[in-house]
């Protein structure tokens, strides 16, 4: 997690949450399991690395930052801090193994060399397979005394209930869109053409532009709205789509049906054009929330699925047959 260390970890939408932490930190009463959960983009690492920054610190601020200049500070800057343990797939998208939680386990009781206590990150929790996930209830439900170990997930529900129960779960608040764009503007970033809706995750709509992302996503939603039209047919769509990079186009992918499904049920969905917001009311909320279940399934698969094109192809075959059936009985 050294990429988190070099960046901001203080964002003006985690302060009300950041208080009850330090709270917590100044009264010695921090959980031993804390899971860090929120929607991607909203800052998760960096709230949960902000906080492991301050229980490893011997000389806290009073905002219960850490100083950054102690040694268990300059260690931790400098990626070398002897007391911090991770449990992180071997391979991008895998799953947490039995055997690597057990070394997990094992460091974690291990003497620590400061008298801050030793540190469990666990990124992303809900990679832990079922028996991995096992395997950790017991050190998680009594860890080595002064341990604390981090959790990280933007899908607990994946988790394990037994997991959730024995941690003190803090979920990351979305960003008031003037509160993003405060902030992105004080980073050089230009959001005035931003909706509201990208700007409640600020960090993915950062990382979205960063990637070029922007003329994608316009292509993207001019072939949505040629579908719903039906002037698309749903494997032309897919062919552009599937060849983009998958969590970009899986990120679109979510906050559009979400969009369409906000539409449908009469709210405001200030991203949508009206031909969009038009399309999602003649289609309605119960094709859309069926077709929304088939989203979240791709969006869990999205890192591992082999057959990617199929799995793109078939979304859009699946909403094109809503839109058909939408027209044959409104
Ligand atoms: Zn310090």
């Amino acid at each position: 997690m050294t990429a988190v260390d070099d960046r901001p970890l203080k964002l003006p939408w985690h302060d009300p949450m950041w208080a009850h932490m330090a709270a917590g930190l100044a009264a010695g009463r921090v959980a031993h399991g804390l899971l860090i959960a929120g929607t991607p983009g909203v800052g998760k690492r960096r709230f949960a690395w902000r906080l492991v920054a301050a229980l490893l610190c011997r000389e806290r601020t009073a905002d219960g930052d850490a100083c950054g200049v102690c040694a268990g500070c300059r260690q931790r800057a400098a990626a070398t801090h002897p007391d911090i343990s991770r449990l992180t797939p071997e391979d991008t998208g895998k799953a947490i193994k039995v055997a690597q939680v057990r070394r997990f386990s094992h460091a974690l009781h291990l003497t620590p060399q400061y008298s801050t206590g030793r540190i469990g990150w666990i990124d992303p929790a809900d990679s832990l397979s079922t028996s991995a996930a096992n395997s950790l209830l017991k050190t998680l439900e009594e860890p080595p005394a002064g341990c604390h170990i981090v959790l990280i997930s933007d899908r607990v529900s994946a988790l394990l209930p037994t997991i959730r129960s024995r941690c003190q779960i803090w979920t990351v608040p979305a960003a008031a869109p003037d509160t993003a764009r405060a902030w992105l503007a004080g980073q050089d970033f230009d959001a005035s053409r931003a909706d509201d809706d990208s700007l409640r995750t600020p960090l993915a709509l950062r990382a979205r532009h960063d990637a070029g992302a922007q003329p994608l996503v316009e292509q993207w939603d001019k072939d949505l709205g040629r579908l719903l039209a039906r002037r698309a047919n749903p494997v032309s769509v897919a062919e552009r789509a599937h060849e983009a990079e998958r969590r970009l186009w899986v990120d679109w992918l979510y906050r559009r049906c979400n969009d369409l499904l906000l539409a449908a049920l009469g709210a405001d969905s200030p991203s949508l054009d009206a031909g969009l917001a038009g399309a999602a009311r003649r289609l309605g909320p119960r094709r859309l929330e069926a077709w929304s279940r088939r989203v979240s399934d791709v969006a869990r698969t999205a890192e591992t699925n082999a057959d990617w094109r199929l799995v793109v192809e078939s979304v859009f075959i699946e909403l094109s047959q809503y839109v058909a059936e939408a027209i044959d009985t409104p």
